[in-house]
């Protein structure tokens, strides 16, 4: 069986059924041989560096009811806040002094005039305090196309938004079946933001209730075929005030959520090796090294959360998120010894541009150029 892995193990894309194959691996001694093979991907596409993204949870209101999100509208037991513009600049001047060299502002999905001058407004006013030394990823839902091209021109350089299961079928049962969670808005929203000119991020959730291993293959080939830029997955973890709690019996056990989890970051790193891919917060839930253990899988970006810690415990997505009550400062301190002690080295004051963006914008300079 490890000869036919390793063998596989040589392949830059995989079909389908190779990638269903390699997400079924059980043994330790399977795993790691796909682990170390990410590694070395990693090392040789993109290097054995981290790049730092400072979070800033700029509001926890939303007007969407996703069923498995511990702030959604129908939470009538979450606080709502929204930063002001002086805390967010205050996180956005620590991420500038501390060297982060960017920025993720994420926030429950809001719509309208006043939000989207909102956003550009705060764009505008962190570039003239940061002397747009920051690059600024923006992570604030599904927006009509002229809204991403405003906040393109103010400033925005990446968009995260995640498609969360590429299963429609599977979407619908962690989603209400209306206008305002549509599917087709989801892909729609991805593919605008493609054509705006965004680096463009997406992620899954990975462990769901009633998913499949096809349905992972079928959500790295979605990254494939989207051709994206960047990608943020997680094991799903549960929030016990949303309607998806009642399918907890149907879960796979934690550790093999966190396994998996781990195998879906080194298969997409093997197949796209030069996007940026988050090691993020939900592995650190399930797992105390769960963030080194991520990187070393092949991910390539941390983001270390911003916001006040009098704010954090009002944008909990799933329970038992990690780092609730620690000081940003102290995080910072704590994750260069952390990273630096598994042989990685986090590039401060670079703003860490997907390598594949980068591949595509200068292939396509080309191809203009030759005709
Ligand atoms: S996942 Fe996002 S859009 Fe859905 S309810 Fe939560 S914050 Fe709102």
């Amino acid at each position: 069986m490890s000869q036919r892995i390793t063998a596989l193990l040589e392949k830059h894309h995989h079909s389908k059924d190779e990638l269903v194959e390699l997400l079924s691996v059980q043994s330790d001694q399977e795993i790691a041989l796909i682990l170390d093979k990410a590694l070395q991907k990693k090392a040789s596409a993109v290097g054995r560096k981290v790049y730092l993204r400072g979070l800033i949870e700029l509001s926890n209101i939303c007007s969407k009811n996703c069923y498995y999100c511990g702030i959604r509208a129908g939470n009538k037991n979450v606080e709502r806040y929204t930063l002001s513009d002086e805390e967010v600049l205050s996180c956005a001047d620590f991420a500038w002094k501390q060297g982060f060299g960017s920025l993720v502002i994420q926030t429950g999905e809001q719509s309208g005039q006043a939000f989207a001058d909102h956003i550009e407004r705060l764009l505008n006013k962190i570039h003239e305090q940061t002397n747009s030394e920051l690059t600024i990823t923006l992570s604030c839902g599904e927006q009509p196309e002229e809204v991403y091209r405003r906040w393109k021109q103010a400033g925005a350089d990446r968009y995260l938004l995640r498609i969360e299961t590429t299963n429609k079928e599977l979407y619908y049962k962690i989603h209400p079946n209306d206008k305002n969670h549509a599917w087709e808005n989801r892909i729609e929203s991805l593919e605008n933001l493609r054509k705006t000119g965004f680096q463009v991020g997406t992620g899954v959730m990975i462990g769901l209730p009633g998913q499949t291993l096809e349905d992972l293959a079928d959500d790295l080939i979605f990254f494939r075929s989207l051709d994206i830029d960047m990608v943020g997955m997680g094991p799903y973890i549960e929030h016990a005030e949303t309607p998806l709690f009642a399918n907890v019996h149907e879960l796979w056990p934690a550790p093999e959520r966190f396994r998996k989890g781990l195998l879906m970051i080194a298969l997409l790193r093997l197949n796209m090796s030069l996007i940026n891919i988050a090691a993020s917060t939900a592995l650190e839930t399930l797992d105390p090294l769960g963030r080194q253990k991520g990187i070393l899988a092949g991910a390539n970006v941390v983001m270390p959360n911003l916001t006040p810690v009098s704010n954090r415990k009002n944008y909990q997505l799933y329970n038992n998120k990690p780092n609730l009550d620690k000081d940003a400062s102290l995080s910072t301190v704590t994750l260069n010894q952390v990273i630096s002690s598994i042989g990685e080295t986090i590039c401060f004051n670079q703003p860490g541009d997907s390598k594949h963006f980068l591949k595509r914008v200068a292939d396509n300079q080309e191809n203009f150029s030759a005709k």
